[in-house]
């Protein structure tokens, strides 16, 4: 295995083969999940989709083709999008009367039906969420963290005034706060996007930023509050409850498989992929020690311990391969399984197991009467260790008593020398696009988000000096 600390991208595309979790394709940027990959997104949808339904949505489906006009209606969102599309220009032999983009995302196609399902304030809101495949050519491409097709999520509602949709808007960014801190065991910033990093169309974008373990930052979700643009570029109109025409407002929401490379980046160790309980393939792996072969009770036994910790709803593997334990704990340490249980002739005299998480270094020695317990117990706690450990080392590169560009890029220059992770710097900010872009250009921090709650209110620019209106996470970001 490569260093983490030496070459973070080795170590991470190094993880995630050998834990199995994908593979490249010969289609520039587009990955495929093998199943262990996969099943760690089925675990997210899971938590995400119970979590939209709680909330009111419901889940539909729109065609991944969408005609060049629908984006040419809305200027700002056919900017941003046009240089990641990929195109179908001909079908069955003939070329087509009007190009088809693969979508990038679903605003358009989607407010164009929006304008034939929606006619009164009885037809509000409408809250839909689309789970799908979306494409953008991204010229840099990382294994989930950026591909040019992705698996995702995204919410698109209609309200009938600007305070319902701002509601929404917020709603479901704490939604994403919810799974990614609580289910990923990721700690994040929420916060409002500046104008340069916004969503193309959008009023105002909000984002969760997560660290990951070079210190750089990953943006782990996105809400938007579209305000009545897209309303207006599809003729989105309703009849009010004062019998008047009037433009619906918006929202869109999305996080992607980008979460899984996230889980990977803030956990994983130099022995591989460490993956939080609640989104685990397998939790469990019972593992027979010693001349196991020999005592058929031991197999037996561990046989026993499966079924019951099955009939917990725990996801519990037997690995009985003729491979040595050694092998074996290597083997599964890899792939990032919260709980090893190991099991040997002198442990069954003893009537106990051995019981190792993978986050830890110790072994604990339990009584086998109480070998459920102790694994339920563990998940719990380990759950919340992650999250703990993510977010003291979080913590820790967050810097905030840097005020001034000099100041930054000593930091940088300082922490290159020393190979130290330069992490996240707060910063004031006055407002002015033209501050934002010389961080941008002299340092490749770029404003990460305008925390909501932000560790300390920084008071001057850190470019011009001026009054800061805002106080500003900078980051180096994937
Ligand atoms: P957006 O529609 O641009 O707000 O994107 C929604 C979410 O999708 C973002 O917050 C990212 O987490 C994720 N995302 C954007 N681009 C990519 C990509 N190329 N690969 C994987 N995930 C992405
Ligand atoms: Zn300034």
């Amino acid at each position: 295995m490569s260093q983490q600390t030496n070459d973070f991208t080795k170590w991470y595309i190094e993880t995630i083969q050998k834990a199995d979790l994908m593979d490249y394709t010969p289609v520039r940027g587009c990955i495929a999940f093998k199943p262990d990959g996969y099943e760690i997104w089925e675990h997210i949808q899971e938590e995400m989709d119970r979590r939209f339904k709680e909330t009111g949505h419901r889940n539909a489906y729109f065609p991944m083709l969408i005609p060049e006009s629908f984006f040419q209606k809305e200027k700002e969102h056919v900017e941003g999008f046009s240089p990641e599309l990929p195109w179908v220009t001909e079908a069955a032999g003939e070329k087509l009367e009007e190009r088809l983009a693969l979508r990038p995302t679903s605003e358009t196609m989607i407010g164009y039906l929006y304008s034939h399902w929606i006619k009164s304030y009885r037809d509000l809101p409408v809250l839909i969420n689309q789970w799908a495949n979306v494409f953008r050519w991204e010229k840099k491409t990382l294994p989930f963290i950026r591909t040019s097709e992705f698996l995702w999520q995204e919410g698109h509602t209609a309200h009938e005034n600007e305070e319902d949709a701002r509601k929404e808007t917020m709603q479901m960014l704490n939604i994403y706060k919810d799974v990614v801190e609580n289910v990923l065991a990721i700690p994040v910033y929420d916060g409002q996007k500046t104008p340069s990093e916004r969503f193309a169309g959008a009023v105002d974008t909000y984002s969760i930023e997560a660290m990951m373990k070079d210190g750089k930052a990953v943006q782990a979700g996105t809400s938007h509050y579209l305000g009545t643009k897209f309303a207006e570029a599809f003729n989105i109109k309703y009849l009010n409850r004062e019998n008047k025409h009037v433009y619906v407002h918006t929202t869109s929401w999305g996080t992607s498989t980008r979460l899984i490379g996230s889980v990977i980046m803030v956990h994983g160790d130099e022995k591989g992929l460490v993956l939080p309980p609640k989104i685990a393939p397998t939790q469990v792996i019972l593992i027979p020690v010693g001349p196991w072969k020999k005592t058929p009770a031991i197999i037996e036994k561990l046989e026993e311990i499966r079924k019951a910790l099955k009939e917990k709803g725990i996801r519990v593997r037997l690995d009985d391969s003729d491979q040595s334990p050694g092998f074996k704990f290597n083997e599964w340490e890899l792939k990032g399984v919260p709980v090893r249980i190991e099991l040997g002739p002198r442990d069954l005299e003893n009537n106990q197991v051995i019981l190792k998480a993978r986050d830890e270094d110790e072994k604990i020695t339990v009584s086998i009467e109480s070998v459920v317990e102790a694994v339920v117990n563990e998940l719990e706690t380990m759950q919340k260790r992650l999250y703990e450990k993510a977010k003291a080392f979080r913590d820790a590169n967050s810097h905030t008593h840097i005020d001034t560009l000099d100041q930054l890029k000593e930091h940088i220059a300082t922490c290159e020398k020393e190979g130290k992770i330069a992490g996240w710097v707060l910063g004031g900010w006055c407002g002015d696009d033209a501050c934002e872009a010389k961080v941008k250009e002299e340092t490749k921090f770029t404003s990460r988000n305008i925390p909501f709650n932000p560790p300390m209110k920084k008071h001057t620019c850190i470019t011009c000096g001026k009054e800061a209106k805002y106080t500003v996470w900078f980051a180096r970001a994937y």
